[in-house]
């Protein structure tokens, strides 16, 4: 099995509009760790992880995840990779059935798998044959965690996975992530929730005006 970092970034450099974003980020994620990312708003942790699963470019510095070396090829990890974002990258026009079963059928998950990812998150039953157009904040999140689970992802990145849902879901997320990384995945998570993602997370790295700023 691999000893190679996950995610290895070195003096990475992400920019906005002429904005570094990423002003320089040295980071190192090894295989199964779970790493709590923090930092104030606009420190650059959504673009970190968008980075890391290939949707911003890397322009200065070196940025591989997954042996994939992201300054020459963003496109290979992405199926690698499952990002739980901002927005909650579901087709819109499209039922939660149809969400789910779309990764399913991608990652060849089977039909108890799909049940499961959907019972799991409370979007199975009416909700299943729902347009996610008319579902609520939170209920496109669960949906957008059940696609997420039947992925079964190597680099699981969540964005303040915990925002908007009630506190069962809460805990529900909680739990998927520390499954997540018992079946050997790698987990990023930003989160403003400290207490509670300090409990999950094995490491933390923070992260200030797009530089990894040292605990130690
Ligand atoms: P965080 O997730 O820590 O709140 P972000 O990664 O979202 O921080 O933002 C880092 C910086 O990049 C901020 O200054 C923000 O204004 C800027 N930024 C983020 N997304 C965009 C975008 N799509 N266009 C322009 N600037 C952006």
């Amino acid at each position: 099995m691999s000893t190679a970092p996950v995610v290895d970034f070195v003096d990475a450099v992400a920019v906005y509009n002429g904005y570094p974003a990423l002003a320089g980020v040295t980071m190192q994620v090894m295989r199964n760790e779970i790493v709590l990312l923090q930092g104030p708003n606009g420190a650059g942790k959504s673009t970190f992880l968008r980075a890391c699963a290939g949707l911003v470019p890397v322009v200065r510095g070196s940025a591989h995840v997954l042996g994939c070396d992201l300054v020459i090829d963003r496109e290979s990890v992405r199926e690698r990779v499952g990002l739980l974002g901002h927005q909650n990258g579901l087709f819109a026009d499209l039922t939660v059935m149809e969400n789910v079963s779309f990764w399913s059928t991608v990652v060849g998950a089977t039909t108890a798998e799909r049940g499961a990812a959907m019972q799991r998150m409370a979007v199975d039953g009416q909700l299943a044959n729902r347009r996610i157009s008319e579902l609520s904040a939170g209920q496109k999140r669960r949906c957008a965690l059940a696609c997420l689970v039947v992925r079964r992802a190597e680099l699981w990145l969540l964005d303040e996975p915990h925002a908007g849902l009630d506190a069962k879901g809460r805990d529900e997320i909680d739990l998927i992530i520390k499954e997540a990384a018992s079946a050997g995945a790698t987990v990023v998570v930003a989160s403003h929730e400290i207490e509670r993602a300090k409990n999950l997370a094995t490491r933390t790295v923070s992260l200030v005006a797009g530089q990894v700023r040292d605990l130690s």
